[in-house]
C-alpha cells in the first residue's frame, strides 16, 4: 500500500551518534538509550533494532507497555529499565522478565517486595531520590520507610541503582537548582551507604547533564534526545561547541520525513488558496498539493509559514494546512511533477528543514515535535 508519507531512520547517523556519545562518556560510563515517547517519534521497534546493531545494550523506557514493545524486537541480551509508569499489577510480569525499574514511593516498593517474595524472583530496583525536581523520587523523610522495606525483604531485592533526575540541565538558568540537586544526591547516597545501602549504578544524567555537568555522569547516563541527533537546547549546543576546536555539529539527525506531490494546481493572480482568505496569489502560481496535514502532526500553525523541500529547493506552505493536505508554492521550481519527493523534515540535496525551525514556527520544543509524530506513519530504515 502506498503511504501518504513515511519517516526514514538513518542507521549510519545513529551509529555516528552512538560512537560520539560513547567517546564522550568514556569506557567507564554505561550508555542507556532512552526510547520513551515512541523513541522520540522514531518508532520503538525500528529504533531499538538499529540501536542494538549499533552496540546499544541498555534501554530506558517510561512505562511497561513500552518495555513490552521493546522486548518483542530485541534479539540480543539487553537491560531494560522502566523509569516511570508501572502499575502494581504489572510488577509480577516485570520481575519475571527481569526488567529493572525505578522505585520512588513506598507503595510501589512494598508491592515489589511482596510480589518478588511471592514469585521467588528478585526485583531489580533503582531507588529514585527526590533532589529538587519535585516529580517522582523518595523524599528524605520517606527514605526511612524505604530502607526498612529494603531491609525486611532484603533477599527479594537487588538494589541495582540509586538515581535522580534534574529539573532542566539544558538551561543555565537552572544552574543553581541543578547544582544543588547534585549535591543533595551525593549527600543522600553517602547517608545510604553509611546505613549499608549501596548500588552498582549511580545515575543522574540525561543528555544535557551529560554534556554540561560531566560530574553527573557517574556510572550510567540516560541519553535520549542526543542519540537522535538533536541537542537538548541551543544553549547546550553552544556550551559544547565553546569547549571544542572543531566547528561542526558532531551529531547527525536520523530522521527524514517524506511525502510526495499528490497533485498540481495552477492559480491565477488574485485567487485565494485553501480555506478562507489567508493566502491570495500575488501572481500566477503553480501549487503542489502534498497529502500531509495536521492529522499527521504537521502543525496547523505552519499555515503560510512552513517550508518543504522539492527538487532540492524550498517551497513555502501557502494557505492553511488542512487535516490531510498542505499546499506549497512551486512556481519557481521548474518541472515539478506528480510523484516528486517532498521532504517535510530533514534533508534533500544541500537544503534541510530542521526540527528547530519547524518547532520554532509551530512553537513546539524539538522533543514535543518529535514525539508527536504519529505512530501510524510508517518508519523505514535506511543506510
Ligand atoms: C527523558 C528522560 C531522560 C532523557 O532525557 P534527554 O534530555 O532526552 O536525554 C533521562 N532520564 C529521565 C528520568 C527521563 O525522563
Amino acid at each position: 500500500m502506498f503511504q501518504s508519507s513515511y519517516i526514514e531512520i538513518s542507521k549510519s547517523a545513529l551509529q555516528h551518534n552512538i560512537n560520539f556519545l560513547k567517546q564522550e562518556i568514556g569506557p567507564d560510563v554505561q550508555l542507556s538509550s532512552v526510547i520513551k515517547g515512541n523513541a522520540y517519534g522514531h518508532g520503538i521497534e525500528p529504533f531499538a533494532t538499529l540501536a542494538q546493531q549499533c552496540g546499544v545494550n541498555h534501554f530506558s523506557v517510561f512505562s511497561a507497555d513500552e518495555a513490552q514493545r521493546l522486548l518483542h524486537v530485541i534479539n540480543q541480551p539487553a537491560t531494560v529499565l522502566i523509569m516511570g509508569y508501572l502499575d502494581n499489577a504489572e510488577l509480577e510480569w516485570a520481575i519475571r522478565q527481569e526488567l529493572e525499574f525505578f522505585v520512588f514511593e513506598q507503595d510501589r516498593l512494598l508491592a515489589a517486595a511482596k510480589t518478588a517474595k511471592a514469585s521467588g524472583k528478585k526485583a531489580i530496583v533503582h531507588l529514585e531520590l527526590e533532589t529538587g525536581m519535585n516529580r517522582t523520587g523518595f523524599e528524605e523523610n520517606a527514605l526511612e520507610e524505604a530502607k526498612a522495606i529494603l531491609q525486611e525483604y532484603e533477599e527479594h531485592f537487588i538494589l541495582k541503582g540509586i538515581c535522580t533526575h534534574f529539573a532542566g540541565a539544558e538551561s543555565m538558568q537552572n544552574h543553581e537548582r541543578v547544582t544543588r540537586q547534585l549535591q543533595l544526591f551525593r549527600e543522600q547516597v553517602t547517608k545510604l551507604k553509611a546505613d549499608g545501602f549501596t548500588a552498582a549504578q549511580l545515575h543522574t544524567a540525561s543528555s544535557a547533564a551529560t554534556i554540561s555537568y560531566p560530574q553527573s555522569r557517574m556510572n550510567l547516563v540516560r541519553v535520549g534526545i542526543m542519540q537522535y541527533g538533536f541537542w537538548p537546547s541551543p544553549e547546550t549546543y553552544s556550551y559544547y561547541m565553546s569547549q571544542r576546536e572543531q566547528k561542526h555539529d558532531p551529531l547527525h539527525r536520523l530522521i527524514n520525513w517524506k511525502s510526495h506531490v499528490m497533485s498540481l494546481k495552477h492559480v491565477a493572480k488574485g485567487d485565494y488558496v485553501g480555506y478562507g482568505t489567508s493566502f491570495q496569489a500575488s501572481r500566477d502560481m503553480v501549487l503542489a498539493i502534498v497529502p500531509v496535514g495536521y492529522s499527521w502532526g504537521y502543525s496547523r500553525s505552519l499555515s503560510n509559514h512552513g517550508h518543504v523541500l522539492i527538487k532540492g529547493q524550498r517551497a513555502a506552505v501557502s494557505g492553511i494546512v488542512s487535516m490531510n493536505t498542505l499546499t506549497v508554492d512551486v512556481t519557481d521550481i521548474p518541472s515539478v511533477a506528480k510523484g516528486d519527493e517532498v521532504v517535510l523534515l530533514g534533508k534533500q540535496g544541500d537544503q534541510s528543514i530542521t526540527v528547530a525551525s519547524f518547532a520554532e514556527l509551530s512553537t513546539q520544543l524539538n522533543y514535543e515535535l518529535l514525539t508527536r509524530l504519529p505512530m501510524n506513519i510508517p518508519r523505514l530504515v535506511v543506510a
